[in-house]
């Protein structure tokens, strides 16, 4: 048993990788079932209390983006893409379809369930209605929602309007990786779609700002052709 109980889905093909997840999942306590196709997958869910899905992309039957595409007509439960390596399009593609997160194979168990433990805690937070805290911190790294300040170790650091805005989204989706076009949507309203370097170059000032070595960041990961990640510490 562990502090979450959560029942969790596991949609793999490959015998090998599932077996992996299943005794990574075992280890720590976590209720489990797995598909190893898409049809498989939607008659676990139409019949069991499944609470987070592991899905692999690449199905025998149908595509996994056409699963998330599904099961977000009913569900809002933390889905975490497993995907190979050369398949960022598709990751940012299924974290715009609702996908909560995303495993590039190959991942530790370690990894797995570090990802879980943040969907399911983020998705504890939105179904109690949770109110956020007003101060928020990760490492060195403060922000209040109220006054609109950050800091950083202790001190106030002025940023601009626009780089708050950036920053209190991060903090509000803190250990979730947010694609390139949810951020500008989020910042700029739709119609921006397509300015990622203004997105850069607003990333960039504000990581001037708050990391000690911009050029290696602790705070905001880039996720390389996806998008970017607050850490969750
Ligand atoms: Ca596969």
């Amino acid at each position: 048993m562990n502090q979450y109980n959560a029942y969790v889905l596991v949609v793999e093909d490959d015998k090998q990788i599932r077996n992996f997840i299943c005794y990574s999942l075992d280890a720590e306590g976590f209720k489990h079932i797995a598909a190893s196709s898409g049809q498989g997958a939607l008659s676990v869910l139409i019949a069991e209390p499944v609470d987070l899905m592991l899905l692999d992309l690449g199905l025998p039957d149908f595509d996994g983006m056409e699963l998330i595409r599904k099961v977000r007509q009913w569900s809002e439960m933390p889905i975490i893409v497993v995907s190979a390596r050369d398949q960022d399009k598709e990751k940012a593609a299924a974290l715009d379809l609702g996908a909560d997160d995303y495993l590039t194979k190959p991942f530790s168990a370690t990894e797995l369930l570090a990802r879980i433990r943040v969907a399911l805690r983020h998705s504890a937070r939105q179904n109690s209605g949770y109110r956020m805290q007003n101060v928020l911190q990760v490492g060195e790294l403060q922000i209040d929602l109220d006054k609109r300040l950050i800091y950083v170790e202790g001190e106030e650091t002025h940023v601009t309007p626009m780089e708050y805005n950036l920053l209190a989204l991060f903090f509000k989706n803190i250990g979730k990786v947010l694609t390139t076009k949810q951020i500008l949507k989020e910042i700029w309203g739709v119609g921006h779609g397509s300015d990622t370097q203004a997105l850069r170059a607003l990333m960039a000032g504000l990581r001037r700002k708050i990391e000690k070595n911009p050029a290696k960041p602790r705070y905001i990961l880039t996720e390389i052709g996806v998008g970017y990640r607050l850490v969750d510490e």
